[in-house]
């Protein structure tokens, strides 16, 4: 069997070890720290704008916060870009609030303003609005900020900008994370950054930051018994793991140039596959390119070289699978316009790592390359 290549792996550079031995040399061994502080320091340092990160378990548990902050609850409802992934969503369920899928347009995938504000003024027709928007850079590359802000404060709607696939992706120059009212990080072990496990809320206050953290922190009020006024949450990040993320840190930038060099280099060598499409970046768009993703002319064709790549131990994945396709979230409302449906079948996501080697990634094409000469 020939090794194994993943999509997306893990890719320490070895200067997460020293922040865990310290945080074992000084016994810092919890969920707060030197390293937690320090990694939410440099995290504010890399997104620039004014910015509050708090370091958190997941970044799920950013997103439930976020919710939470928002005063999100039972009866409430909140949209969600329907081409995600599910932890997205998932969230909006924890509150007992309602998700209301929303479709993607072409240009970068994500969110459509156009579906999105048909959606708002029929949930406000229909008697409820919503409270919030969550929008998702895929795969790396934004989403429609400006319009999708245009949308959200022309109805005085809330944005939660999940932007767990897009550190290191540019906006007209502004760091993505920093573009909603609460924003997303994720160090998940397939996330351009790891920390194994791990996210980030991002604020735009120190105030709640703190709340957040009170929050994380299973809500302790200020007594010197354990005293409780309000429901929470064991969300905070451990030290050990922030001096992983501590460590990633130093090798960020390099993550996202090897990247977008992964992309171009599939780029260059299908280019003259006329069945093969990318996704370019519009202008003033810059994508970390987490995953290279491409699509095909067929449903087939997808599913015929996904399963040629598997003969060769190379993994592949179609598209997010979109929310409203979903049997956990099909009873739930959504505006569609085909968009995710149709990238849902033909697009694929190829290994993206940035520990890939050329070895590697000629082994990628060459299967590709192979496939499309026998099908
Ligand atoms: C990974 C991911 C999340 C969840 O982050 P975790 O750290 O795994 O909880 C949320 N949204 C999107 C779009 C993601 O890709």
């Amino acid at each position: 069997m020939k090794s194994k290549i993943w999509l997306s792996s893990p890719h320490m550079s070895g200067n997460e070890l020293p922040y865990i031995q310290d945080a074992f040399d000084s016994n810092w061994v919890a969920p707060l720290g030197p390293n937690v502080n320090g990694f939410e320091k440099d995290l504010q340092a890399y997104i620039k704008e004014d910015r509050h990160v708090a370091a958190l378990a997941s970044g799920t548990s950013a997103l439930h916060l976020s919710l939470i902050l928002l005063d999100v609850k039972q009866g409430d409802e909140v949209i969600c870009q329907s081409k995600t992934f599910s932890a997205s969503a998932n969230p909006i369920v924890y509150q007992g609030a309602t998700p209301v899928f929303v479709d993607s347009e072409r240009d970068t995938w994500n969110i459509c303003p156009i579906q999105l504000e048909i959606a708002i003024k029929d949930r406000i027709e229909k008697g409820t609005k919503p409270k919030a928007i969550i929008a998702v850079h895929l795969y790396g590359m934004p989403y429609k900020v400006d319009e999708v802000n245009a949308v959200a404060s022309k109805y005085n709607i809330a944005v939660i900008e999940d932007s767990a696939e897009s550190l290191g992706s540019y906006y007209k120059g502004k760091n993505c994370g920093t573009f909603g009212d609460f924003s997303v990080l994720s160090f998940n072990g397939n996330k351009i950054i790891t920390t194994s496990g791990g996210g980030a809320l991002v604020t735009k206050t120190i105030e709640l930051k703190e709340k957040a953290i009170f929050l994380a922190t299973q809500a302790r009020d200020n007594a010197p018994h354990y005293l409780h006024s309000q429901i929470g949450y064991n969300y905070r990040m451990s030290n050990i793991v922030a001096g992983i993320g501590r460590g990633q840190m130093t090798v960020l930038d390099s993550h996202v140039e090897k990247r977008r060099s992964n992309y171009k280099f599939y780029v260059e060598s299908f280019k003259n596959n006329a069945k093969i499409v990318f996704l370019k970046e519009p202008e003033n768009y810059i994508s970390n390119r987490w995953l290279s993703c491409i699509l095909l002319d067929t449903k087939e064709t997808r599913e015929g070289l996904r399963l040629a790549l598997e003969q060769e131990n190379i993994e592949s994945r179609p598209l997010w699978k979109p929310m409203h396709q979903q049997p956990v979230f099909k009873k739930y409302p959504s505006y569609l316009n085909g968009v995710s449906d149709d990238l849902f079948e033909k697009g694929l996501c190829l290994p993206s790592g940035s520990n890939l080697t050329d070895q590697e990634l000629e082994r990628v094409i060459t299967t590709v390359n192979n496939y499309f000469r026998t099908c």
